[in-house]
């Protein structure tokens, strides 16, 4: 129950520690105060980097440019180890969340989706104040015009070395041995309603500076491609009639994100319900006589398969119906936000599209819709530590890897503000195994096959998602957090080691139980067990079974089970798993091993004498991996299916 300073008195505090700013040397510099900077901030701070946080507005920071929620199936997974590894956005999820939910819970816990709704402004704050609180770390409002880069020494052909930014307001340059880029939609970012479109990175904030995507280009000769997204208009909430719409209640005890959290700071009876209604015939008529209106739609640049507009679902699906969730913007927000949604058509197009639905025939809108427009830099380009290959320090997190969402943004961020300051501390870089966290699939989707559209996370990306549960990302990541990358605090790891120790007791517990069948038909008669009459069976075999719960097996024998009821959920699961996760850990083992065979980037893959295709050959040539990732292995066997990842786009303006 901590409590938050009002964001007036941090801004205060804030611009007296940024006008104190005696520095103009800093180990780590991050550009950018989104989803990925923030965490990147932090992150590098919480290694021991004297970190400066540079961003537009610092009002601004943590902002949600769209949808007010966090987590999800697959993007849920990601907040629980960005926690584990001590980030900010599951603490901050709960204390921001007013309706929390588990999607997926059809499945199986691997791939449960922990999810919240949040309050826009509690969120903000939460991350504003973790920010002011961190060690070594200044926050900085600036537009940063400028990257400072060495030419290629001779030495190492080809390799830059990034020195410091230079701000847009003229100061003095500020100097660091590694910056962070994390500019998300403001690269040569266009807004776009109706036939419309302007500079700016989001409604109501300017553009990256163009010097920025130049040096980027020009200098540094990156591989840079547009993307494309959108957000739905803002919704006046007392002009919808949610009567007519379908009502979805909060789950009646909310999980938290965080592993330090056992409750959510809003109370299940205070959290408010979403609503479900759908599009009509009338919908799809708006989108169709409309289409010559909507220059967005209409450009070049890819946008989003997984979040589309409504323009685009209509285009795709024709005649079909499609959700519409209508969900709160925060306690006492009077808007809600219509997810799926989203429309770039001019704003009384908008009004007339969004009045063809029931719920919403008298709905009135208080901010329309609109597109964006922005450089990404194809990320195959990035080492698995997120450092751009070509220039020493330089590292590259969130939107501008060509990803699109929070959780993604965070989960790089975090990374890429470790690795950088382990740069600046002259230490090794660290990497994360796809064998061993979401992160670590993310990172290396990103920087060995590249993206063709704005990538988001799925459980159906990661081949050991068995392993990598939400419920065990702190036994997966924390302990490896602490003592081998140094971002994690001595309380959390402490906790972690409480949590750890107690589970293996209460496995070993559970072995070491054996009874006979009939002794477990009596004690649990409900049950029906089909082991042969009169085996010796093991509390954990009896776990394995669907209906059986610990808390059962911990009322049938108390006296060995019951110090574990804490972790009930947890242990539950891990017996349902665990003959499973056992039948993996080989395979584990042999692809971390060939994780850490490193790839020389000079390597001449065209007369390398092994049995590879020319097709083989061209795609590694492009991609030039760091590392025999698994990736790397597929290519050889499927070069087709990477085709078009390595042919990425080249920018064209
Ligand atoms: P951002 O959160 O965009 O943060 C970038 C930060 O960098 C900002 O604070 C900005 O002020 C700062 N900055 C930029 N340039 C400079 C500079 N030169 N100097 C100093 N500071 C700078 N995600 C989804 O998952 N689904 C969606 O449907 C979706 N729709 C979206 C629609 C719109 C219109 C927008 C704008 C975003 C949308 N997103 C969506 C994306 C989501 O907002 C991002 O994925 C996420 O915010 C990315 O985080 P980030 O940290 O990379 O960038």
């Amino acid at each position: 129950s901590k409590k938050l300073p009002p964001l007036q008195s941090f801004l205060v505090q804030v611009s007296r520690r940024a006008s104190h700013l005696a520095r103009q040397q800093y180990d780590v510099i991050v550009v950018g105060g989104g989803h990925a900077g923030t965490e990147a901030a932090a992150a590098a701070a919480r290694v021991g980097a004297e970190t400066l946080l540079v961003t537009q507005k610092i009002h601004t920071i943590g902002a949600l440019s769209c949808n007010p929620s966090l987590g999800g199936v697959g993007k849920g997974q990601l907040v629980k180890e960005v926690d584990a590894l001590d980030g900010l956005c599951g603490r901050a999820g709960d204390w921001a969340g007013i309706h929390f939910s588990i999607l997926n819970r059809r499945k199986g816990p691997a791939v449960w989706g922990p999810r919240a709704q949040l309050d826009r402004q509690l969120y903000r704050e939460f991350i504003q104040s973790e920010l002011l609180s961190t060690p070594r770390l200044t926050v900085l409002e600036g537009s940063v015009e400028e990257l400072l880069v060495t030419e290629p020494d001779p030495e190492e052909p080809g390799h830059h070395r990034v020195t410091g930014i230079c701000l847009a307001n003229g100061s003095q340059p500020i100097s660091a041995s590694s910056v962070v880029l994390t500019t998300g939609t403001f690269l040569s970012g266009s807004l776009f309603m109706g036939q419309t479109s302007s500079p700016g990175g989001r409604i109501g904030d300017a553009p990256s500076s163009a010097g920025l995507s130049q040096t980027l280009r020009e200098r540094l000769g990156l591989r840079i491609g547009r993307l494309r997204t959108g957000t739905p208009p803002r919704i006046v909430k007392d002009s919808v009639d949610l009567s007519l719409a379908e009502l979805f209640p909060s789950d009646s005890t909310p999980t938290p994100f965080s592993f330090l959290n056992t409750h959510t700071r809003c109370k299940p009876e205070d959290q408010l319900p979403c609503h479900l209604t759908h599009t009509t015939p009338g919908v799809e008529r708006v989108v169709m006589e409309s289409l010559h209106l909507n220059c967005h739609i209409q450009e070049d640049a890819k946008g989003p398969r997984y979040c589309p507009s409504i323009e685009s679902r209509v285009l795709r699906f024709p005649g079909r119906q499609h959700q519409v969730w209508l969900e709160p913007e925060g306690l006492t927000s009077d808007l809600l936000y219509p997810q799926g949604l989203s429309m770039t058509m001019p704003p009384d197009v908008q009004l007339r599209l969004i009045r063809e639905i029931p719920a919403m025939h008298r709905a009135e809108i208080h901010t329309p819709g609109y597109g964006v427009q922005y450089d990404f830099v194809c990320p195959t380009q990035l080492s698995p530590a997120l450092q751009v290959k070509n220039t020493q320090g330089l590292f590259l997190a969130g939107q501008i890897n060509g990803t699109t969402g929070y959780e993604e943004a965070a989960a790089q961020g975090l990374w890429a503000g470790v690795n950088a300051a382990r740069w600046a501390l002259s230490l090794p870089a660290v990497m994360l195994s796809r064998t061993e966290s979401y992160i670590g699939v993310l990172i290396d989707d990103l920087v060995s096959r590249g993206v063709t559209e704005p990538y988001r996370m799925f459980t159906s990306r990661a081949e050991f998602r068995t392993s990598l549960r939400p419920d065990n990302a702190d036994l997966r990541l924390t302990l490896k957090g602490f003592e081998e990358v140094g971002c994690v605090s001595s309380l959390r790891h402490q906790e972690a080691v409480r949590v750890r120790d107690s589970l293996q007791d209460a496995l070993e517990a559970l072995q070491t139980l054996t009874v006979s069948t009939p002794t477990w038909r009596k004690k649990l008669p409900n049950i029906h067990i089909s082991e042969a009459k009169n085996t010796i069976v093991t509390g954990m075999n009896m776990l394995q079974y669907n209906d059986v719960s610990f808390e059962m097996l911990a009322s049938a024998y108390p006296e060995c089970l019951s110090p574990y009821m804490e972790f009930s959920q947890r242990l539950k699961i891990e017996a349902v798993y665990r003959p499973h996760c056992d039948l993996q850990k080989k395979e584990i083992e042999r692809i971390q091993k060939e994780e850490k065979m490193s790839l020389p980037q000079d390597i001449d893959y065209f007369s390398l004498p092994v049995s590879l295709s020319q097709e083989v050959r061209e795609i590694l040539d492009r991609v030039r991996p760091s590392t025999v990732s698994l990736h790397i292995q597929c290519i050889c066997y499927f070069p087709k299916s990477f085709f078009l990842a390595a042919e990425e786009p080249i920018y064209q303006s």
